[in-house]
């Protein structure tokens, strides 16, 4: 890496301003975080000032250490406001239906499920088999708690045309060992809010506890509602909703690592903490997973929900808002594109109708272009789409975004459909997960161009591109998953990964 010495390991220690040089040098391969053309992954407000703000706050408590709420009171402080902020914005709090509303700060979406889903298991220690019912839109970290838990998953599927969850097929799927019901507000697919109320009261009729997963949307609909949007009723408001979770790191605009989980009420929370006395050292009690963690995220999101205020996410809503309705419209005038939803929320979704447009090409010929989007394949009886996170800082790059469209998908129907060997497609649609082998992915991986075949044994190929990166062209690959299964795609996509993740000497 440097003459120093390779590796993160140097013989002898490499001055400050080289090592943070050399870190700008790696971060210039990712993806822009800033500039509004990321439709994934980031959420940028677009203030100027806010990465700095939140960065400087990050560093004030980078080592002070949650594990102990009475040895840094600073972060019991800041955790609390932050539970009471998320809490207020989702009707809870003093004044409302939902007076007695506690919390924790957790490390994100993916922590605040699975604590939602652990509480509702161990509420019920008399079930041997306990059970949690989602739609097939849900978000796929509550199969993830399903699976770390032992806690068995009911999918409900969703209509094809309204992305919804019917209500019967809901209150169908509750049985005797159901502890928990969830949906969201919206689904992350498709921005889609499921109907939260009619949820949640087939959930309290059978007397079992309900989730609403408003991670991405629980920081955004409230400010949409003021803003006059037909937002429905979705958070504490409503009768039969037991737990809401946020992500801070996602609209309230926070670096990353920062989510909240809230209860309707203590005795509800109470079966989520974890303690433990029975051995020699400290007693631990833990709200959430991580034991140690650091306050940097808690002070980063505080200071940024500080500094933006109500007024500041207001005016971000609107932003987006206006970005969404610009985004979709530029989607409209695309012959042969198609939006999957009305966007409700702050996403736009769309699919190809017409066979000559290919989706997967589009997304590359957006790509060359500077736009980063994320495709979706097929599941369900649902087409492969193109999700669209829209954030306040896209507002101003609406206006480029249109003819960049019209423009990558003219190339996308001159390049045509990608063309899979059919005995690819065939090997694929008809291999058993369990038969891939490494050696066979790795060939796989090879053959497209995704990672120098030396990367399977860790060769020196693998530092040279930085642990192994993306080609620039990624429709082969994509439509190649996309005539997999679940299954096969989850195996393919595992031990890929797994290729990319080697140590590097
Ligand atoms: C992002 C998201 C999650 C998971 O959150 P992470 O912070 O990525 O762990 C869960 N549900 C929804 C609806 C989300 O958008």
């Amino acid at each position: 890496m440097t003459e120093e010495g390779a590796g993160a390991l140097p013989v002898e220690g490499v001055p400050a301003e080289r090592v943070l040089a050399e870190i700008r040098a790696l971060r210039a391969a990712d993806r822009p975080t800033h500039g509004g053309r990321l439709f994934a992954y980031v959420y940028d407000p677009g203030v100027a000032g806010l990465d700095e703000l939140a960065r400087a706050a990050y560093a004030e408590s980078a080592h002070v250490n949650g594990l102990d709420p009475t040895a840094f009171p600073s972060l019991l402080a800041m955790e609390n406001a932050l539970v009471g902020a998320a809490a207020r914005l989702l009707g809870g709090g003093p004044g409302t239906s939902a007076p007695d509303v506690v919390g924790s700060v957790t490390g994100g979406g993916t922590e605040s499920l699975i604590l939602a889903v652990k509480a509702a298991r161990d509420a019920r220690p008399d079930l041997a088999e306990p059970r949690l019912v989602v739609p097939a839109s849900g978000h796929a970290a509550f199969a993830k708690a399903a699976h770390y838990l032992r806690v068995a998953l009911d999918t409900v599927p969703v209509d094809p045309v309204t992305l919804r969850p019917a209500v019967a097929d809901v209150a169908a799927a509750i049985r005797p060992e159901t502890v928990l019901v969830a949906c969201s507000a919206p689904a992350y697919a498709h921005g889609v809010v499921d109907p939260v109320a009619e949820i949640a009261a087939v959930a309290a009729a059978a007397g079992v506890r309900c989730h609403v997963d408003a991670c991405f949307g629980g920081w955004t609909l409230p400010w949409l509602r003021r803003l006059g949007e037909p937002v429905p009723a979705f958070d504490f408001a409503v009768d039969g909703v037991t737990s809401i979770s946020v992500d801070l790191h996602k609209y309230a605009y926070a670096p990353k690592g920062v989510s909240v989980l809230l209860h309707r009420d203590a005795a509800l929370r109470a079966p989520q903490y974890f303690g433990y006395a029975d051995w020699p050292g400290y007693t631990m009690v833990n709200p959430v997973i991580a034991s140690t963690r650091s306050g940097g995220p808690i002070a980063a999101a505080y200071a940024t929900l500080r500094h933006l205020g109500e007024a500041g996410y207001l005016r971000l809503a609107a932003l987006t808002r206006a970005a969404v309705s610009g985004l979709a419209d530029a989607v409209r005038v695309v012959d042969g594109l198609r939006l999957l939803a009305e966007p409700e929320s702050t996403v736009v979704c769309f699919t190809s109708d017409d066979p000559g447009l290919d989706l997967f090409v589009l997304v590359d010929e957006l790509t060359a272009r500077g736009w980063h989007t994320q495709p979706q394949l097929a599941y369900a009886g649902l087409p492969a789409s193109v999700h669209l996170t829209v954030t306040a800082a896209v507002a101003p790059r609406v206006v480029e975004f249109g003819p960049a469209l019209a423009d990558a998908a003219t190339a996308a129907r001159a390049a045509g459909p990608v063309a899979l060997p059919p005995e690819l497609r065939a090997l694929v649609g008809s291999l058993a997960p369990e038969a891939l082998t490494p050696e066979l992915v790795a060939g796989l991986a090879a053959g497209m161009g995704l990672a120098p075949a030396g990367a399977a044994a860790g060769g020196p190929g693998t530092a040279e591109r930085g642990g192994g990166a993306a080609p620039d062209r990624m429709a082969a690959i994509h439509t190649l998953l996309d005539a997999a299964p679940a299954g096969l795609r989850e195996r393919l996509l595992l031990e890929f990964v797994g290729l990319l993740q080697r140590p590097t000497w």
